[in-house]
């Protein structure tokens, strides 16, 4: 028997009708691939001898299950085998019940499935009713094996005709049929060994078709993903441990730290007794150093900066319920997503399929064994993944603290805002036109954007001080100030910048409504953003074009970050690698190019006398 370590295992479920050679074909697979334990089968061989009951492939799985049984092992559902250099691990699922709490514990998750059909019986009522299951957990990729061949002496027209049924009903219920093979488990034919008796099929057998898959889903090319476990502080270092779940990590690499969107670079990785290593790859334990000493604790990310997980306070999830008591809007559990454990809220059920028959029922309830596709709501931010994109962290777990309840697989976030049916807006007992009258003008958003050096916040500034010392209530709202404030949760991904965007907006609103003059200096790269801030502040929105051309900025530097963003130093940045979209119809433009600060602030409060100011003469 070759190495059975659970390491790196390519996960898969074998479903199908009972009788179809589920088991047969499991048992002869382990066989086949030589992944038995030494003696195993002699031993099945006598005891049936013995009992002068003829021989059956599927006592192997017996065996063993009776074999995990005895022992004190943590891993009771899960077989192991390995064909062309590659670890699957079977999870045995050996009823409904079973099957559903197996695949949705964590205990074992499946990446694909394989679907037994009987030749001479084609698709019956548990076909149907495991392959949509299998749909419903998320599972994409199928290979269906055509069982039995041999009763139907191999013939090719009852494959054809099989095999045409079976694809049409997978598709109809999106999933996707990677293989279909012709197989008889009881000869071997077709499992690990290409069959001799159908010269008729030129296709994989099943470890072949096996095989592209994993090829096709290795969690090492995908994005990384390192879920923190734990950090523990040695000889003033912080030490980060985790498993790798998806991607690589290497070392002097920059990452980002969800949930708080911070960068850093991998400064060392912790090893004893040897002080190699300098990379890390999927399925492995790391321990990692960083440059900054940024707040990571057990349950945040680890993650490429440039594709990093998603971060929601709502997400929308097909949840799996095993609890006994009935799950309702408004109740309160707890969801696990890798190590990060959300106090969430059933915020609302959409739809709710009874899992026995497979029919969608109108409900406000989960009931045990039931499925539904709900809303969950937290007041943290969620770190996940579309399960389409990572598996990994694109799946959950709910628990009362020590049993598991049941689990989830993540269809979509409600991205970054919550809106709640019981919100009611309170009156303002003072009014803005009242505000206005006492002050002599009325708040105003001055939305000055440009490019990085073009003059924006020296502008501000000089602007806050004249309006100032003439008795106006002015504040002015600076990006960098922010973003280390309000919106230091948030990235450069243009997602974010959006975000940082919109909450700069709300807020200057708030304080436009309370009869401030806001000066706000943002980059604002977008003619989109822009427009967004203006649909959220409405009429009072003033657009100040500070235009100084690319050269120009680049030539100033004073904060000598063009020199970095050419260096490659900062991603993203606004006129080198990111977009700058400038104002197509400004109010107001300024030519910081031309004209002196001082000639600039005169222009400006023209303009504000003109148009802003003229109740109130300075
Ligand atoms: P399961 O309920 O799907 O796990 O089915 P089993 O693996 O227990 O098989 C049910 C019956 O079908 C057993 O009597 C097997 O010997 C028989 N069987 C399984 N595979 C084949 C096959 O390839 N050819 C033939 N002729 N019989 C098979």
């Amino acid at each position: 028997m070759k190495n059975q370590s659970n390491q790196s295992a390519f996960p898969i479920v074998v479903v199908g009708h009972i009788d179809h050679g589920k088991s047969t074909v499991i048992g002869r697979l382990l066989y086949e691939t030589d992944s038995l334990p030494t003696g195993k089968l002699e031993e099945i061989q006598k005891s049936c001898a013995k009992r002068k009951s003829p021989f059956e492939w599927s006592f192997v799985l017996d065996s063993l299950q009776i074999e995990r049984d005895q022992a004190i092992t943590v891993d009771t559902t899960q077989i192991w085998f390995n064909a062309d250099g590659n670890r699957y691990v079977i999870i045995d699922a050996p009823g409904h019940e079973e099957f559903l709490r197996n695949m949705i514990t964590g205990a074992a998750r499946a990446e694909a499935g394989i679907i037994v059909v009987d030749v001479a019986e084609g698709i019956c009522e548990q076909t149907r009713k495991h392959a949509y299951l299998l749909q419903l957990i998320g599972i994409n990729d199928v290979i269906v094996v055509i069982n039995k061949m041999d009763s139907v002496n191999y013939n090719q027209h009852s494959f054809d005709k099989i095999e045409i049924d079976i694809k049409a009903y997978l598709s109809k219920i999106g999933l996707n049929t990677v293989s279909t093979i012709p197989v008889s488990a009881i000869d071997g034919e077709n499992l690990n060994t290409k069959t001799k008796k159908m010269n008729w099929y030129t296709g994989q057998m099943l470890t072949e078709a096996l095989n592209g898959l994993v090829i096709n889903k290795t969690t090492r090319t995908m994005q990384l993903r390192l879920p923190v476990q734990d950090v523990y502080r040695h000889l003033q270092k912080r030490i980060i441990v985790g498993k790798i779940e998806s991607g690589s990590l290497s070392l002097t690499e920059t990452v980002r730290v969800l949930p708080s969107n911070r960068e850093a670079k991998i400064t060392g990785f912790i090893e004893w007794p040897v002080k190699s290593k300098k990379n890390g790859v999927a399925d492995e334990s790391v321990a990692i150093t960083l440059d900054k000493d940024l707040f990571v604790e057990r349950g945040h990310i680890i993650s490429t900066t440039t594709s990093p997980p998603k971060l929601s306070n709502t997400i929308s999830v097909r949840l799996f319920w095993l609890g006994s008591e009935a799950l309702s809007t408004g109740d309160q559990i707890e969801l696990r997503i890798t190590t990060a454990v959300y106090d969430v809220i059933v915020e609302s059920i959409i739809t709710v399929i009874d899992t026995s028959d497979i029919s969608e029922i109108q409900s406000d309830q989960i009931k045990h064994n039931m499925i539904a596709d709900v809303v969950l709501r937290c007041r943290k931010k969620i770190v996940y993944d579309l399960f389409k994109d990572n598996s990994k962290l694109g799946r959950g777990v709910i628990t009362d603290g020590y049993r598991i309840l049941g689990g989830c697989i993540i269809n979509s976030g409600k991205n970054l805002t919550i809106t709640s049916k019981n919100l009611t807006k309170v009156p303002q007992s003072v009014g803005i036109q009242e505000r206005a009258n006492v002050n002599g003008y009325k708040g105003c958003v001055l939305w000055m954007c440009g490019l990085s050096g073009s003059g924006k916040s020296t502008l501000a500034m000089l602007l806050q001080r004249d309006l100032f010392a003439r008795g106006i209530n002015v504040y002015a709202l600076d990006g960098d100030n922010i973003r280390s404030g309000l919106n230091r949760d948030l990235g450069f991904t243009e997602a974010e910048r959006n975000e940082n965007i919109r909450r700069v907006a709300e807020v200057a609103k708030l304080f436009c409504d309370s009869g401030t003059i806001i000066i706000s200096a943002f980059i604002a790269p977008t003619i989109e953003s822009r427009e967004q801030a203006r649909e959220i502040i409405g009429n009072n929105f003033y657009e100040i074009y500070i235009n100084a051309d690319i050269q120009t900025c680049e030539a100033r530097d004073n904060k000598g970050l063009y020199a970095k963003a050419k260096e490659g130093k900062i991603r993203d940045f606004t006129g080198i690698s990111a977009p700058w979209e400038p104002p197509i119809n400004p109010d107001l433009e300024i030519n910081t190019m031309q004209e002196t600060p001082k000639e600039s602030l005169e222009r400006i409060i023209e303009y504000l006398n003109q148009k802003i100011l003229s109740q109130k003469v300075i």
